[in-house]
């Protein structure tokens, strides 16, 4: 069988991208291994209860990408608030952390702010810049001081990414960590307030059918989506593709939302170099624990970070919060994130952890409230930015280009992405090659 272009993965990089070929009316075929389109914004349903991938909250940077979605969002997609928080020392503190202080211990809040002031006096008198930080651990000390590092930068990092954070790079970070200014720590030190700082302060989200709901709308009516497909090798200098049913395609282009080793692994004839250079992305994977349980609304929080050790998830959250909706009448939808490196840990002794902690804090009265347990494992989650990752990537980019392949999505581009930036990707691939650039 002979096609234009080959799509393989349906989550939303590949979707936007057949989408895109279709409103040009150019012939393409999308591959995509699961049975149903969408990848990491699928959503489960259970008893009335609506799971996603662990929160999935849609937010744009950029008004030509949204003007693009907005088409699909119809208006079934509404605009909410977000209420996230940190919980330590046993208390919430507004999002983010560093601007936040006020409720904790007097001992803490001094410490972060006094850290605060050395670190912004070094950069304005002693040319401090953090941008040349040699690792994130010290872009931390450098952007924020001891104190907030200390107390949450560090802890929380560490439980998130399971590696010694001088050996992450900054180059993950950008949007994702709000940096503030010295009057907004000190205003935030003495006063609690509501602060909608951060790349993510409003989101927007259906009433009904979760997340996935997104990419089933730009799916919908597309031909030549094959569902349960897998691509299995690749001939990049035949350009053949054999999927996992055996079918054998010839293709002119192929745009792949695989994830970078997996799409290296499968490439006959790869370098040996750029092959065990690709064994060598590293990444952290999320086990994901949702819970459905009866009674009231028992939290506000969309999201709340968890820096201490006492608790092995590093983040819990409640959508029905911010979208009741998620939830039957008279219960509520809780999660809880919990992130590893190799194995995947027992989910009993997790489940167990997670209800124990819920418990404490106050999140659940007791275990018979819980209607609905959902696990969802989501491996490479995250992928790490270490010392290795840029020269990699750009090697393994470089060569898939020169040979035909366009890689794209969150996985495909091996980087912390968001939905925005996978559609983003999706559409650029499709419109390079309507315009014959490729
Ligand atoms: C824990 C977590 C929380 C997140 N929260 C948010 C959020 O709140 N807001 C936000 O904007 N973004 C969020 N993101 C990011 C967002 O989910 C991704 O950027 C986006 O969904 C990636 O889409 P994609 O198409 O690039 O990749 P994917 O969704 O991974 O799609 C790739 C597809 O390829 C398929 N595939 C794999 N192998 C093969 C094969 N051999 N053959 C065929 N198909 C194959 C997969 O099944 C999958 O469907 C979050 C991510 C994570 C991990």
């Amino acid at each position: 069988m002979k096609v234009e272009t080959l799509i393989a993965g349906g989550g939303l990089a590949g979707l936007s991208c057949a989408r895109e070929l279709h409103q040009a009316s150019r012939p393409y075929l999308l591959v995509e291994k699961e049975k149903d389109p969408g990848g990491l914004c699928r959503t489960l349903l259970d008893r009335g209860f609506t799971f996603d991938y662990t929160g999935h909250f849609l937010h744009f940077q950029k008004p030509s990408l949204e003007e693009w979605v907005r088409p699909f969002l119809g208006n079934r997609f509404k605009r909410r608030t977000r209420h996230a928080a940190v919980y330590s020392r046993g208390t919430y503190s507004e999002y983010p952390y560093q601007e936040n202080n006020a409720g904790l211990p007097p001992a803490v809040v001094r410490e972060n702010v006094l850290g605060y002031l050395e670190a912004a006096l070094k950069r304005r008198f002693l040319g401090v810049d953090p941008a040349r930080a040699p690792d994130f651990k010290s872009w931390c000390l450098q952007s924020f001081g001891a104190g907030l590092s200390r107390n949450f930068m560090f802890p929380y990092n560490e439980k998130l990414w399971k590696t010694p954070l001088t050996r992450l790079t900054t180059h993950w970070m950008g949007r994702f960590v709000p940096s503030p200014r010295i009057s907004e720590v000190l205003r935030g030190a003495f006063s609690r307030q509501n602060s909608a700082a951060g790349y993510n302060s409003t989101f927007l989200y259906p009433d009904e059918g979760g997340i996935s709901v997104l990419p089933r709308s730009i799916a919908r009516n597309l031909p030549n989506l094959w569902m349960g497909v897998g691509l299995q090798t690749l001939d990049l200098s035949r350009k053949r593709a054999v999927l996992t049913s055996g079918l054998e395609i010839r293709y002119n282009r192929l745009v792949s939302s695989l994830p970078l080793p997996g799409l290296a692994g499968r490439t006959r004839g790869l370098p040996g170099g750029l092959g065990r250079a690709a064994g060598k992305l590293k990444a952290t994977s999320i086990y994901n624990i949702n819970f459905g349980i009866r009674g009231p609304q028992p939290v506000p929080f969309s999201w709340v970070y968890f820096p201490e050790k006492e608790f092995r998830f590093h983040r819990a959250g409640s959508v029905s919060a911010c979208v009741p909706t998620v939830a039957p009448k008279g219960h509520a939808s809780l999660y809880v994130e919990f992130s590893y490196r190799g194995n995947r840990p027992d989910p009993g002794a997790l489940g167990r952890h997670a209800l124990q902690k819920l418990a404490e804090l106050g999140w659940i009265q007791n275990e018979r409230q819980v209607v609905s347990r959902v696990d969802l494992d989501l491996p490479n989650a995250y992928v790490l930015y270490d010392e290795g990752r840029d020269a990699i990537v750009s090697a393994l980019l470089g060569y898939f280009e020169k040979n035909g392949v366009d890689s794209v999505g969150r996985y495909g581009r091996w980087e912390y992405g968001s939905m925005e930036s996978a559609m983003e990707q999706g559409i650029t691939a499709a419109r390079k090659i309507i315009a014959g650039i490729r």
